[in-house]
């Protein structure tokens, strides 16, 4: 007798993902849970046989399954020592999307849950009005009263940790303050249509700002879609696939539309999720085959940056700098070598190693305020990790910037958290034309 499967809807991790785990356990020492906690089911291999088990029906749908699930990093380090190829994301993914359909986030999470992530990320007017109140908190004063008043108790750990690592948030977005159409310096390589991101343009907009020079500078016209919404990154991760795939189908048409020859990304959690967008699309063959027409243009801007031939700059940049691999672009979109070769092409800039660069920090999408124990134990991991002589340590992730400013305010060490594109960016504005 075949027994009924605990994943109830459609969409559900798929047998040809979990049936191959052949269970070698070569992944268990890079996961950071399972190095934390050292149980079984907090591994990647531990989490793959829960989710078949609960596939073929013979585990409920219980918090046995959902707590494993939803500790997971979804840092994909597991994915890059599989030797059988198992799309651990994937399926920890799809499992989260099963429970979230099954037993909807109520509460405190709930509220959370519809405020932000359907209520103000899906919208970028909501969002930027978002920002415009934490800047006026900023400017106004409110911030040094709620700091001298002890006001900031009332908020919960996570965020108040936050609080105190924020940027200065800028006076507009890139989406409001970037011309719509810029055009190429030198030789013309193509159109690369810039995807702003939610998180990255409302606290780093300065950073778009520098990929899009930069983009001009190495010869690509680049366009910005005002249509454009969140890239549905979070929603993925914490299941809501369905409010994912609204916000996905989206982007496919506005950006398809625009007919760019490339789609640039900075932000490695968002282009992660770009390049998988048809993993959201598997019952629907119309936008599944536009889902692999738009991924196939998307492009970390480090990664484009090397495949087009970037101009060497000849400004200099007198500082030691380390470099983290954030997981969605080590482990989730494999790369690795191009931002170290834009780092290693700036004139005066020391890049020293970071000892297990490629471990998570923590920040892992809102990961660091749902687990805030975890998260925080990974922190302390990557802060002991950066050398004590670089003054700067560059990734290309807004979560893990925002995270390891948070380690280096605890630490209360004197260093930058630097985009890549940044430094390069700098590297260029200190060229001296041949003018003079
Ligand atoms: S390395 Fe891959 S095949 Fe081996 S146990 Fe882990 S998930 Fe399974
Ligand atoms: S994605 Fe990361 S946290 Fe999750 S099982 Fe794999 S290595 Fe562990």
């Amino acid at each position: 007798m075949t027994r009924e499967t605990s994943f109830l809807f459609t969409d559900a991790p798929e047998e040809d993902k979990y049936s191959v785990c052949v269970h070698c356990g070569f992944c268990l020492e890079v996961c950071p849970t399972y190095q934390e906690l050292g149980d079984e089911n907090h591994s990647p291999r531990g989490r793959v046989l829960l989710i078949r088990e609960a596939a073929e029906g013979e585990l409920p749908l219980d918090d046995s399954v959902i707590d494993p699930v939803f500790t997971c990093l979804d840092c994909r380090a597991c994915e890059t020592v599989c030797p059988s190829g198992v799309q651990v994301g994937s399926l920890i993914e799809t499992a989260r999307g099963q429970v979230y359909a099954a037993k909807p986030p109520t509460g405190k999470a709930g509220l959370l849950h519809r405020l932000f992530l359907r209520g103000v990320f899906t919208h970028p007017k909501r969002l930027q009005s978002v920002g415009k109140l934490i800047r006026f908190y900023q400017k106004s004063g409110l911030r040094t009263i709620a700091r001298n008043t002890g006001a900031l108790r009332l908020l919960p750990k996570g965020a108040r940790e936050m609080e105190a690592v924020l940027p200065q948030i800028p006076e507009a977005s890139a989406l409001q303050s970037l011309p719509e159409r810029m055009s190429a310096s030198g030789t013309r390589k193509g159109t690369g249509a810039l995807f702003t991101g939610c998180v990255m343009d409302i606290f780093f907009s300065n950073i778009n700002e520098a990929t899009a020079r930069v983009a001009v500078k190495n010869g690509l016209d680049v366009v910005v879609p005002q249509e454009q919404v969140c890239c549905g990154a979070l929603q993925i991760h914490a299941g809501d696939r369905e409010q994912a795939r609204k916000l996905a189908r989206h982007n496919i048409d506005v950006f398809l539309e625009s007919d760019a020859d490339y789609i640039i990304i900075n932000a490695a959690g968002c282009g992660a999720a770009l390049k998988e967008y048809a993993d959201l699309f598997r019952d629907d063959r119309i936008y599944e085959q536009r889902a692999h027409q738009f991924s196939a243009k998307v492009r970390d801007i480090s990664e484009l940056l090397v495949e087009i031939g970037f101009e060497t700059p000849t400004g200099r940049v007198e500082r030691t700098v380390t470099y983290h691999d954030a997981c969605h672009l080590c482990h989730a979109q494999g790369i690795r070598s191009q931002p170290r070769q834009l780092l290693h092409s700036i004139p005066g800039l020391q890049l020293v190693d970071l000892p297990d660069s490629e471990r998570c920090c923590g920040s892992a999408g809102i990961y660091n305020l749902t687990h805030p124990e975890m998260a925080g134990a990974l922190l302390e991991r990557k802060m002991d990790d950066i050398p004590e002589r670089a003054d700067a340590v560059v990734m290309g992730n807004p979560g893990c910037m925002m995270q390891i400013r948070l380690g280096v305010h605890k630490r209360g060490r004197s260093l930058n958290v630097l985009h890549t594109v940044e430094l390069l960016d700098q590297a260029y504005g200190e060229e001296v034309s041949p003018r003079g």
